[in-house]
C-alpha cells in the first residue's frame, strides 16, 4: 500500500520539499532552486527529478507515493490542478501542474493551494494552531497573506478567501501593488514598516531622534528588523513608527475577528520574529476594535513552524483527502 506524501512549498527563489508518512511525520527534506527562466518551464521537471532521487534514497518506488501537495504563488484552479499568474515563477499563462506530475507518477493524487493557505493548514496540523478549530494565520512578510480555517476546514469561498493583505486600512495611504491605496500590506508588512519610516522621517511633526536622522541619511539601509530593534531600544521615532503601523494592523485584525470569530490569530512571516513585542504593540487597537460579544475570546500568538509550515500544510491537503 502506498504510504508516503510529498509536500512542496514553491517560492520564487527556491522550493522546499519534504517526504511525509500518513501521520505527516517527516521522513526526509530537501530544497531545490527555482529556475524561473524561459517561462519557468524547468520548475516542475526539476521538482520531479528531485522527488525521484529522494524516493531512491529511501528505496521507495513511485507506487509508494499517495500524493503530492503543493503550495504555490499565483492563481490556482483546484479542479483543473493548474496555476496561472505566478509572475515570479515565470508562469503567466495556465500551467497544467497535475498533468505534469501524473505523467511521471501515474495515479498519484495532486493537490494545489495558495502559499498563505498551506501555511495556515500546516500550523493547524502540526504547529501553534493545532488546538483550534477556528484559526486565522496572518503572514507578515514582504506582503501580507492570510489563511482562514473554519470548523477545521480551509475557507476558500468562491476561490480566493483570506486575501486579507488587501483590506483597505487607510484610503489616503501608500499605493498598493493591487492598484488601491492604503491596503494593510502597504502599512504592516516588512515593506510597510519601511515605507512608513521613510515617509515619517520627512515630516517635521514626527518625533526627533538619532534614528530619525539615520533614516533621513541612509534610507536604503532601513528595514523592519532595524525599526523594531530601535523601537525596543526606546528610540522615540522608531516607537512612533511601530505604534502607527501596529495600530492599523490591530484594528484591521479586530475587524476580521468581528466577521469570522477565530479562536486564535497566528502571526507568521519575517515581521513576526518581533514576537511578543509585536503582539503587545497591536493589542490595544485590536482589543478596542472587538465588539463586546467576542472580547476576550480571541487569542493572538506567534506561529511556530516557520518555513516548515508550507510543506506540512501542502502534504496535509493529501492527508485530508484520505480522510474523506
Ligand atoms: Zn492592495
Amino acid at each position: 500500500m502506498a504510504e508516503y506524501i510529498v509536500g512542496i512549498d514553491l517560492g520564487g527563489t527556491s522550493a522546499k520539499l519534504a517526504l511525509f508518512d500518513r501521520q505527516l511525520d517527516k521522513v526526509g527534506r530537501w530544497q531545490v532552486a527555482t529556475n524561473a527562466k524561459n517561462g519557468g518551464q524547468a520548475i516542475i521537471p526539476d521538482l520531479i527529478a528531485s522527488i525521484q532521487s529522494e524516493l531512491q534514497e529511501h528505496k521507495l518506488a513511485s507506487s509508494d507515493l499517495i500524493g503530492i501537495g503543493m503550495g504555490t504563488p499565483g492563481s490556482i484552479d483546484r479542479q483543473a490542478g493548474s496555476v496561472q499568474g505566478a509572475f515570479n515563477l515565470g508562469w503567466a499563462k495556465a500551467q497544467d501542474i497535475r498533468g505534469a506530475f501524473q505523467e511521471v507518477f501515474p495515479g498519484v493524487k495532486v493537490a494545489l493551494e495558495n502559499d498563505a493557505n498551506v501555511a495556515a493548514l500546516g500550523e493547524h496540523a502540526k504547529g501553534a494552531g493545532k488546538d483550534y478549530r477556528h484559526l486565522l494565520l496572518v503572514t507578515l512578510g514582504t506582503g501580507i497573506g492570510g489563511g482562514l480555517i473554519v470548523n477545521d476546514q480551509l475557507l476558500v469561498g468562491a476561490g480566493n478567501a483570506g486575501e486579507i493583505g488587501h483590506i483597505q486600512a487607510n484610503p489616503e495611504g501608500f499605493l498598493c501593488t493591487c492598484g488601491n491605496r492604503g491596503c494593510i500590506e502597504t502599512i504592516a508588512s516588512a515593506t510597510g514598516f519601511r515605507q512608513t519610516a521613510l515617509a515619517r522621517a520627512k515630516q517635521e511633526e514626527s518625533p526627533e531622534s538619532s534614528f530619525k536622522s539615520f533614516v533621513q541619511a541612509h534610507p536604503d539601509r532601513i528595514d523592519a528588523e532595524l525599526i523594531f530593534e530601535k523601537a525596543r531600544a526606546k528610540d522615540a521615532f522608531a516607537q512612533a513608527v511601530v505604534e502607527e503601523c501596529l495600530t492599523y494592523l490591530g484594528r484591521c485584525l479586530s475587524q476580521i475577528a468581528n466577521s469570522v470569530h477565530p479562536q486564535c490569530i497566528l502571526l507568521g512571516g519575517g515581521v513576526a520574529q518581533a514576537g511578543n513585542y509585536l503582539i503587545q504593540g497591536l493589542k490595544p487597537a485590536f482589543e478596542a476594535g472587538l465588539y463586546p460579544g467576542i472580547k476576550g475570546s480571541v487569542e493572538i500568538k506567534i506561529a511556530s513552524l516557520g518555513n516548515d509550515a508550507g510543506m506540512i500544510g501542502a502534504a496535509s491537503l493529501i492527508q485530508n483527502d484520505l480522510k474523506e
